[in-house]
């Protein structure tokens, strides 16, 4: 997984910087967000999932991954 910094999400157990990338499953790709083992507490978050059908790159579903980072708070 190629995981991007995340302009403003925080990590909910320790208030590090997350990353958040994509994972291939099935049809569409995992959310998950990351927080840092080497600043952070190492904590996985997922935070839903995107349908291959629902955007028209893999760009648009970074960019919808992004603004899933508020349903952490
Ligand atoms: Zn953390």
């Amino acid at each position: 997984m190629l995981a991007r910094q995340h302009p403003d999400a925080r990590c909910p157990r320790c208030a590090s910087r997350l990353r958040y990338g994509l994972k291939r499953e099935g049809s569409g790709w995992k959310v998950q967000y990351v927080c840092p083992p080497s600043d952070g507490c190492g904590r996985e978050f997922s935070v839903g999932r995107i349908d291959h059908g629902s955007v028209d790159s893999e760009d648009e579903a970074y960019r919808r991954a992004e603004r899933l980072g508020s349903t952490l708070y």
